[in-house]
């Protein structure tokens, strides 16, 4: 079982500038992944808090999930006195404030008394109800929550909006009149920019409170995992996929998996993948998996900007290392560049960014590495003769690369004119569908999108007109396209779209460390993700 580094918290320590510190308070051993955990019974939330413990031994029981929260009291106090190792946050949050229980207050703050009885070390009171409560009826809370050792979280949802960082610590300032143990504050990222505002809190309150700080839905990722770095007592996560108690959470095996939260500090560099839709890019898989093999203190993360400026904002202020760059900005990022290669600016795309010491960013577009280096590892290309099929961005990649090792390119596309275009620019040839059978190649290449998993069209050229010793599909949805299932079956050599992707890749990582990058290993994760999706 992995485990992230146990702290002792000295607890009831909320900053001066925010609240005045009351009087000492109970302590508790947390660590730094809390998982959420849901049922619709007591059976299925004690079950999943057992399993949840595979990945971190601090859980958080979402009481409110039940419909009867009392009803697992008897089973959590049992679970509770046989795991003591574990640490447990019990929540209650009532329907009105983004919750599911439909109880009183005064039934919130029973259930939650009780969950203290049992054994849970933390109950999180959603600051509306605290908000509610009477004076005397807080007091009463709080000192039977003492007597017995358990720490107050007082939290805050925005389910619209993350404020701007003087907003949150507004919101900080409510949460701390309450004296709690723990300031929870969370907002909902509209954008990556969002995200800057919750690690902007947690830096300014962390050194003097106990603090957690998260910007929920998918483009709050950065908060769930860099808020530790920036002194968040915890983040949380998710016991698996499916199970999310909140937007945008992730699961603890893929925040320590994938995105290595039990690995980052102060000099981790983080890189992104930018794109929309993100959410399912290989890059995490496959540069973490090349970060790890050869030991560089480093992450990538997909990142779903709302606009280049927000993107732009965020490399600047977090700030990000490098970024992937994927559709729509490979075009929209070219005017912010301090610098690019000459194969970048004849191609008009970047899929590639640095950021150099200076804090400029340099332009790159590796795609051009994805195609030119799986033929040159088997062909001349000097002289030969290659068929590009499709001329949109990855033809210019394949095209511009290939004319600049000194192949004869040929360009057939559905659309004739932008082959015209496209060959014109890049010096290249261009060729009718129905002239293609006619001629012989060294090397085909496929840049549409037929034959990808849910492209109707399967082939992008008549069976009879593959006169090629080789063909490359760039495809790689599924990972054999019937492209290459034809190929092989008339005994030609295939590339995978699989072997472009890792390369352009591999060309990534070389920029961003100046190492060589593990090919092998970064293609054998990478096939291994796609056949585990294809399942
Ligand atoms: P794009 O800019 O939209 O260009 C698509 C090209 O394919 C256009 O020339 C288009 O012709 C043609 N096309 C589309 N549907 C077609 C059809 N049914 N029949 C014939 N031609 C068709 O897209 P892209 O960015 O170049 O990406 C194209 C494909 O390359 C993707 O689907 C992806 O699988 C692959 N790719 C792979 C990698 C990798 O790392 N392996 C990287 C990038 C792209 P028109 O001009 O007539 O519209």
């Amino acid at each position: 079982m992995r485990q992230l580094e146990e702290m002792p918290l000295t607890v009831s320590s909320p900053p001066e500038s925010i609240a005045p510190q009351p009087p000492s308070g109970p302590r508790v051993r947390v660590g730094k992944l809390c998982v959420a955990v849901q049922g619709s019974t007591p059976r299925e939330l004690i079950a999943r808090a057992e399993s949840a413990l595979n990945d971190s031994t601090f859980i958080e029981l979402r009481l409110d999930s039940l419909p009867k929260p009392a009803a697992v009291l008897a089973d959590l106090k049992a679970f509770l006195s046989r795991r003591r190792d574990v640490a447990a946050i019990a929540t209650c949050r009532r329907k009105a404030f983004g919750g599911q229980f439909v109880g009183s207050l005064n039934s919130e703050l029973e259930i939650l008394l009780k969950a203290a009885e049992a054994g849970c070390q933390i109950v999180d009171l959603e600051v509306e109800s605290a908000e509610q409560a009477t004076r005397p009826q807080l007091a009463r809370f709080r000192a039977a929550l003492r007597a017995g050792g358990t720490a107050l979280l007082v939290s805050s949802h925005d389910f619209s909006r993350t404020r701007r960082p003087d907003g949150l610590l507004e919101t900080a300032r409510q949460i701390a009149a309450f004296e709690p143990e723990f300031v929870k504050v969370v907002g909902t990222a509209r954008s990556l920019a969002d995200n800057l505002s919750i690690l902007r809190m947690v830096e300014e309150l962390s050194p003097s409170a106990q603090v957690v700080g998260i910007a929920m839905g998918e483009e709050g990722l950065l908060s769930r995992i860099l808020s530790l770095r920036a002194g968040a007592a915890f983040t949380f996560a998710a016991a698996g996929e499916g199970i999310e108690t909140a937007p945008g959470q992730v699961s603890a095996h893929t925040l320590l998996d994938l995105y290595r939260l039990d690995q980052i500090d102060k000099a981790t560099r983080i890189y992104g993948v930018a794109g929309n839709p993100i959410a399912h890019s290989l890059s995490p898989r496959m540069h973490t998996t090349a970060f790890r093999r050869e030991n560089v203190n480093a992450v990538l993360l997909p990142l779903r900007p709302r606009s280049i400026d927000d993107l732009l904002t965020v490399i600047r202020e977090l700030p990000l290392e490098g970024v992937a760059v994927t559709m729509p900005f490979k075009q929209e990022v070219l005017p912010y560049l301090a610098n690019q290669d000459a194969l970048t600016a004849r191609i008009g795309a970047c899929n590639t960014l640095r950021t150099g010491a200076d804090g400029k960013l340099y332009g790159f577009n590796t795609d051009v590495a994805g195609v030119v280096r799986p033929l040159e590892r088997r062909m001349r290309l000097a002289g030969a003769r290659i068929l590009v099929l499709g001329a949109g961005g990855a033809a210019r990649a394949a095209v511009f690369g290939l004319v600049e090792q000194g192949a004869e390119v040929f360009v057939a596309n559905r659309t004739h004119e932008k082959a015209v275009a496209l060959a014109r620019k890049a010096k290249a040839h261009v060729l009718k569908h129905a002239a293609l059978a006619k001629n012989r190649f060294d090397a085909i290449v496929n840049t549409t999108p037929c034959g990808m998993t849910g492209v109707k069209q399967p082939l992008p050229i008549e069976a009879d007109a593959l006169n090629a010793a080789l063909v490359f599909d760039t495809v790689y949805t599924p990972l054999e396209t019937p492209l290459l299932k034809l190929a092989k079956a008339r005994g030609l050599a295939v590339i995978s779209g699989v072997e472009m992707f890792v390369q352009q890749g591999a060309r990534q990582f070389e920029i961003w460390t100046g190492k060589p990058a593990p090919e092998s290993e970064m293609q054998r994760v990478v096939e291994l993700e796609l056949r585990r999706r294809a399942q």
